[in-house]
């Protein structure tokens, strides 16, 4: 089976939109061409769609997701400065790394993994933080959790979110929610490969910078004045050419089918495979109420698996017998749970019809 037949439905890259892969192949502008810079200017007003905000400064960071999560901590985070985090899965955890990388004092709330974190106790836990952080998505568990309410009772503390699984794919609001720092990964959602870290950032966000960020590529003051300076751009870095006629035609297909109809999409998807594996008698791992569509978590069934295979053989099975990948479990979980992506692109009920079909056969 050739690689071009696979179904990601891992939680890594989905299969990415026609449109974005014919995008690839446009001839390469200079990254300081007039042409280049409409170009970037209408992908950073897309993404301000997509993110749901106003905020001027808004461009997708050349880098993956990671980048995204560093930009934001090192712009606002120094020495001593309090970050308060919530923990509930592998993402949690990698922000808690990244802010103590900061010098900053971090105060975790931590949830059990495959439970969402409880959002007045991160407004509770320390009574003046800098910054709150959580992620939105938790990749790891397939969890949401709730930003909204950390929004409203934040007070002066500033909300910073991981939204790299649930651009596009769920309800994001940053300015009504009161975000005022979200990250995203080009690779989920959003059906464009991985190699971008769109983010988002408010005016109480710019004016708590940190007066010289740790990072030099990752300092917004010098990023924007490149990506968002309308007429006079000052050279920053070379800009990704490809990657950005890619996340550009990415977020037109998602712009043209609608957002709000293409989170119906995710949604009727995720409904339509986790209904088809409880009715399998599949136990879903994340806590109901707070199941991600995009991504479905689900334990692995020890007394079904086929003589012989362990969890990892159906994996196996499933990529090299019927081109379908879905992604194991991380941490504390590995082994214990599959995760099944269907995001972007792969959001579509026949890829969930087909992986369906390939469990029952593999499986009895
Ligand atoms: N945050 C979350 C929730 C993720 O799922 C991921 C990647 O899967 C990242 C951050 C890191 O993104 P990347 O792998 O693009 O660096």
């Amino acid at each position: 089976m050739s690689h071009a037949d696979r179904i990601l439905m891992g939680p890594g890259p989905g299969n990415p939109y026609p449109e974005v892969m014919e995008a690839f192949a446009r001839p390469v502008l200079g990254h300081l061409d007039p042409d280049f810079i409409t170009l970037m200017d209408e992908t950073n007003e897309r993404l301000r769609q997509v993110f749901r905000t106003a905020n001027p400064l808004t461009f997708p960071v050349s880098a993956t997701g990671s980048a995204g999560m560093e930009a934001t901590f090192v712009n606002v985070l120094g020495p001593g400065d309090v970050v308060a985090i919530g923990v509930n899965g592998v993402f949690g955890e990698r922000m808690c790394d990244v802010a103590a990388r900061c010098g900053a004092e971090v105060v975790r709330v931590e949830a059990e993994w495959g439970t969402a974190i409880d959002p007045q106790a991160l407004l509770d836990v320390h009574p003046s933080p800098k910054v709150i952080a959580v992620v939105h998505a938790e990749t790891s568990t397939g969890v949401r959790n709730d930003i909204a309410p950390i929004g409203a009772g934040k007070g002066n503390a500033l909300l910073l979110v991981d939204c790299v699984t649930s651009l596009g794919g769920i309800q994001l609001e940053v300015d009504d929610w009161g975000v005022d720092l979200a990250y995203s990964g080009t690779q989920k959602c959003l059906g464009v490969p991985p190699g971008l870290s769109p983010v988002t950032v408010s005016q109480a966000a710019i004016d708590a910078f940190v007066e010289k960020s740790q990072s030099w590529y990752l300092d917004f003051t010098m990023i924007a004045n490149y990506v968002t300076g309308g007429g006079a751009r000052v050279y920053h870095h070379t800009a990704p050419i490809s990657m950005l006629y890619a996340l550009h035609a990415g977020l037109g297909v998602v712009l043209e089918e609608g957002l709000d109809e293409v989170q119906a999409r995710h949604q009727a998807c995720g409904d339509r495979l986790q209904e088809g594996l409880v009715k399998r008698g599949f136990q879903l791992f994340a806590q109901e109420g707070h199941r991600l569509p995009e991504l479905t978590s689900v334990i692995v069934p020890a007394d079904r698996l086929p003589d012989g295979v362990d969890e990892a053989g159906v994996r196996h099975r499933l990529l090299v017998e019927y081109g379908i990948e879905i992604g194991g479990g991380l941490g504390p979980v590995a082994g214990k749970v599959w995760r099944i992506g269907c995001m972007g692109h792969t959001a579509r009920e026949r890829n969930v019809t087909m992986l369906l079909g390939a469990l029952d056969e593999i499986m009895g």
